[in-house]
């Protein structure tokens, strides 16, 4: 069986209990590979390593233009191991091998952006309000960065903290999830060959429970930028408050999915399926909740679950298959608990509820695409996060009346609106409390678009511009050019 070792300090490393985790395929149900279960001991050296690094010349004599041209060799790599990378996403995580080729063709843009990006950050002089002062300010990198990432994306995850955090000349610490550590280790093999100095990145694997304190607490980290659930992010959060580390908290959603009466139906019904279905619903983004207006309510419905019980289940290395298996067992007994609870508060099953045995899906972690009607927004079901492939169904009546449900929510990730009316469109846009709002699509994601989430959906953003400031912090000078003794308690004036 295929064994990953830890990357620390330039290095490939056994951990040093000379513990394994088997990582299982779940759409054959074997185990594929050994990763390292971690110690506290790992979790120290790679800190140790992300910490000297920081402070070594070798780091820090790359002024930013230089730190671009690394970004963009990363990038180059990235492509050219492109199709191996994506191929281990699938084996680890049952993503579809369709969904990976295009996240690959992509990751590399986050990195092309960020690498422009890094030599045009300018601090200004101050007109200030002084005489004979020179004041300006200066971005400077905030130091060692730890990476926290999920399951669903690893990859994707990792690039939306990495691109913009090592432009800003930045040292990491990655923890991947425990249930898909294999590509990022994969990954860690490219640093070195687009020339990062050693230290610089860090790939440190096991169980979250086990080394995560030991990561989170430690007073050399600088900022945590974590993407999970939001009872991990929590507990992480509160670590980073005792030293006051920076966060970015990037967590769950249970996103609307918003379909006026005059929406282009066939537009609507494709962008509810994939909101929710895409990935198999293991998503932050999943449109989760489905609002439709009430002349429109039974007719989409119908035309929705004929459209999704055609949905292919099977190898998600198969080029035709549209949704694979649930990514782990935990996972998966979660989301059959959460089809039961759906049932348990009176919600009707229209489509799925299943396990899905057909074929050779027998022998993986498959559930059929789900939906339920007539859910209220009281019901479990329209206010937890599943993170699989069910789908709530909730009616309203009015413009007002949806964003009342919508915003009946402890998240605030992302909602879509699907309507013909600009005017609907606009306020809508304006109303709802959710970092990403689409209007006639869903899903839709940049390098240039900021992404996050409102109220428990998280904290700052990822992507985008402004984002290469959440790695850097402002640094003010003040230079006196004057004759005088400047601010001199014991001078009278
Ligand atoms: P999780 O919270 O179980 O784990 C996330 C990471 O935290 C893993 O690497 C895990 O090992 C680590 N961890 C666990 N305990 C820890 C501790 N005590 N200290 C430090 N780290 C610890 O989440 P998951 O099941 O891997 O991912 C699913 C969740 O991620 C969903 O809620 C989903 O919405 C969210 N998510 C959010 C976004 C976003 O951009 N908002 C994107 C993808 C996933």
């Amino acid at each position: 069986m295929q064994r990953y070792l830890n990357y620390i300090d330039g290095a490939f490393v056994a951990p040093d209990s000379n513990a394994w985790l088997p990582s299982a395929n779940p759409y054959t149900g074997e185990n594929w590979c050994e990763i390292p279960r971690s110690n506290e001991r790992d979790a120290r050296a790679a800190v140790d390593a992300a910490s000297r690094a920081f402070r070594s010349s070798a780091w820090s004599s790359f002024n930013a233009s230089q730190r671009g041209v690394l970004l963009r060799r990363l990038a180059d790599l990235i492509t050219e191991h492109a199709e191996s990378l994506a191929c281990t996403e699938v084996r680890d995580n049952g993503k579809l091998i369709t969904e990976m080729r295009g996240q690959l063709r992509y990751i590399p843009e986050w990195f092309h952006y960020y690498a422009g990006l890094a030599d045009k950050i300018e601090g200004s002089v101050l007109p200030i309000d002084k005489q004979d002062y020179l004041t300006f300010t200066r971005y400077e990198p905030l130091g060692v960065v730890l990476a926290i990432t999920a399951w669903n994306s690893p990859l994707l995850l990792l690039t939306w903290k990495l691109a913009p955090g090592l432009a800003a000349g930045n040292t990491f610490v990655i923890k991947p999830s425990e249930y898909a550590t294999a590509s990022t280790l994969e990954f860690a093999a490219l640093f070195g060959r687009a020339g990062f100095p050693p230290g610089v990145v860090n790939v440190i694997s096991g169980y979250g429970s086990e080394i995560g304190d030991a990561l989170t607490g430690d007073s050399r980290v600088a900022k945590i930028a974590f993407t999970g659930s939001d009872s991990t992010g929590r507990r992480v959060n509160e670590q980073a408050a005792r030293d006051f580390k920076h966060v970015t908290m990037e967590l769950g959603g249970k996103s609307p999915n918003i379909v006026f009466a005059d929406a282009n139906a066939d537009q609507a019904i494709a962008g509810a399926i994939s909101g929710i279905f895409a990935a198999g619903g293991q998503t932050c983004m999943a449109g989760s909740r489905l609002l439709l207006q009430e002349p429109i309510y039974d007719e989409f419905i119908r035309r929705l679950v004929a459209a999704c019980g055609v949905a292919k289940l099977g190898d998600p290395m198969d080029d035709t298959t549209q949704v694979g298996p649930i990514a782990n067992r935990p996972q998966y007994d979660r989301v059959l608990s959460c089809i039961e609870m759906a049932h348990a508060d009176g919600a009707t099953l229209v489509l799925g509820g299943r396990p899905y045995t057909e074929g050779n899906a027998k022998r993986g972690l498959f559930i059929e695409p789900t939906i339920f009607r007539d859910v209220s927004n009281e019901m479990r079901i329209a206010r937890q996060e599943v993170f699989g492939p069910v789908l709530a169904v909730i009616p309203f009546t009015s413009e007002e009346d949806a964003v009342a449900i919508a915003n009946d929510s402890p998240y605030g990730l992302a909602a879509g609106v699907w309507t013909k009316d600009m005017g609907t469109a606009l306020r809508m846009s304006q109303r709802l409390e959710a970092g990403t709002v689409w209007v006639n699509s869903y899903r839709a994601v940049s390098y240039l678009a900021p992404f996050g989430g409102y109220k428990q959906s998280g904290i700052g953003r990822e992507s985008g511009y402004e984002m290469i400031k959440a790695y850097l912090q402002t640094k003010t000078t003040w230079i006196y050019s004057g004759e005088a003794c400047p601010d001199n308690p014991f001078v009278m004036r």
